[in-house]
């Protein structure tokens, strides 16, 4: 499905071919030994073929390749690691960032300087070095730029709010191919914008956010059978009412596929988890989880003290290239009628394979001011994300079809509003405007008509460039 889209006129391949003499980087097209590794997303069920990519690695590199698209008349799309796919580059540039990844972190000034192609694997690692961390996400697998430009929700987040609240500054490369910084300093307006509102804006070749002093964490996981759902679900929403902002903790419904991948006391059985991480001393963090512990003892219980440095522990995401469905919506309440809907759907056999409901309000997120970054619902508290694990495109269709019918199931229960890192494919595009406040979606339109008037950056949120004097 095409939104915003323009003709794409032929490809000169000459004039690419000449690019390679003057960047760092590789031109690559169809045919090309390399074509189908660098066109390739973590997310195996979407692909694309576009006729031209440039891996980039440096932000030269960039702005040459952003000109010459310009001057051929194309549109530009920028993948990281394909764990976001959005529209496919059939007819643009692909900018492949995956080559910069150089990560420097400042242990006195508590920052991190991230190239932008860089997973957060490499900042975690620099980071623990000297004691510190940064605000990533379930899996440290994930691009740290692309994360942090959809909000970045992970472990720490009712502590220290969002990725995107705590970046201070961003090197960009424009729709005019030049090299500007963003930050509150140096056009803000820009800053704003991409702080929540995606790769809409320009392509990101590095930002410096701020990093936090923790090593250990409380964390993990509770396996109960899943015939205890309703009663660990009911328990779980009075647990969340004072819980304290130190817990970043999620409920969820799982369907452990039966392969090997998956350790044998899981595979091919279904739980109810309790998931999360605690920032503070493990004795509270201990003191914390009686509330379970001495209710019910769990079949498996894998929550303990965790070394940052394991935090993909926590979640345990796949790390290698996966055909998955991701879809997500933002709960209104957790009502015994919505805990039963969502157990209906997330048990069924042949539905989804996880239904995973993290609790992330009345903390940091919230406190920050809806209008200092573009970043919406933030009231929010209680987000749902859907997954199907799907091997085949008819698999990921069915699953598709199953959590549209899943949420239109919990319709009363919803707020309306999504979050957008959730949303993969035509839906985060479809979707795009329920991500923000309408103030904050018409200064994003705004400031995309003084950053990219003609949208060559169309393949991220969908973003329609428009003047408002008001903004
Ligand atoms: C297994 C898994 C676990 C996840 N866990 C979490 C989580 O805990 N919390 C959370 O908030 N999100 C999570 N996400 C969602 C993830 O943050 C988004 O999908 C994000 O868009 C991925 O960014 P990427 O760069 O890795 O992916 P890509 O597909 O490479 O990029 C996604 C989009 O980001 C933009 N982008 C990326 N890099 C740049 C750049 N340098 N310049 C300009 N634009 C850029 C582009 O628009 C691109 O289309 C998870 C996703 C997966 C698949």
């Amino acid at each position: 499905m095409a939104l915003l889209h323009k003709e794409a006129p032929a490809l000169a391949q000459g004039v690419w071919r000449t690019l390679q003499t003057h960047i760092q980087g590789t031109v690559i097209m169809p045919g090309d030994a390399d074509y189908d590794d660098a066109r390739m997303a973590w997310n195996l069920a979407f692909e694309h073929r576009p006729p031209v990519i440039v891996m980039a690695e440096t932000a030269n590199d960039v702005a040459e390749a952003v000109r010459l698209a310009r001057a051929e008349g194309m549109d530009i799309a920028v993948q990281a690691t394909g764990h976001g796919f959005t529209l496919p580059a059939n007819d643009a540039l692909l900018i492949n960032m995956s080559r910069m990844t150089h990560v420097e972190v400042d242990a006195a000034a508590q920052t991190a300087w991230v190239e932008g192609g860089s997973k957060w694997l490499p900042v975690l690692e620099k980071a623990q070095a000297v004691g510190l961390v940064p605000l990533l996400g379930s899996t440290p697998d994930v691009g740290a730029v692309g994360y942090t430009l959809g909000g970045g929700i992970g472990w720490l987040a009712r502590k220290y709010g969002l990725s995107a609240d705590s970046v201070n500054a961003f090197e960009v490369v424009t729709a005019q191919g030049d090299i500007l910084w963003a930050s509150e300093k140096e056009n803000s307006d820009l800053f704003w914008a991409l702080r929540g509102g995606g790769g809409s804006f320009g392509v990101i070749t590095g930002m410096e956010i701020r990093l936090y002093p923790v090593t250990t964490v409380y964390a993990g996981n509770l396996y109960y059978p899943a015939e205890m759902a309703k009663e660990v679900m009911t328990r779980y929403r009075e647990w969340i009412t004072s819980t304290p902002e130190e817990l970043t903790s999620s409920v969820l419904l799982m369907n452990y596929p039966p392969i090997p991948d998956v350790p044998d006391f899981l595979r091919g059985q279904s739980f109810v988890q309790v998931r999360g991480a605690y920032v503070g001393t493990m004795e509270a963090g201990e003191e914390l989880m009686k509330y379970w512990r001495e209710w019910k003892a769990p079949a498996f219980d894998m929550f303990g003290p965790l070394p940052l440095i394991r935090a993909a522990e926590i979640s345990n995401d796949p790390v290698d290239p996966t055909s998955a469905l991701v879809t997500g919506v933002w709960l209104k309440d957790l009502s015994d009628e919505a805990i039963d809907t969502i157990i209906r759907f997330g048990l069924a056999p042949n539905g989804v394979t996880i239904s995973e409901i993290r609790h992330v309000g009345d903390g940091a997120i919230s406190r920050v001011d809806k209008r200092a970054n573009a970043y919406g619902n933030r009231d929010a508290a209680l987000v749902l994300e859907i997954i199907g694990i799907s091997p085949t495109q008819e698999l990921w269709h069915a699953a598709n079809a199953y959590a549209q019918e899943y949420k239109r199931a919990l319709v009363g229960h919803l707020t309306g509003g999504v979050y957008i890192n959730f949303l993969e494919g035509d839906e985060r595009q479809e979707r795009t405007k329920d991500a923000f406040t309408a103030e904050n979606f018409r200064k994003l339109m705004a400031i995309k008509a003084r950053y990219d008037p003609e949208n060559v950056f169309s393949r991220s949120f969908n973003i329609p460039p428009r003047a408002d004097n008001n903004a």
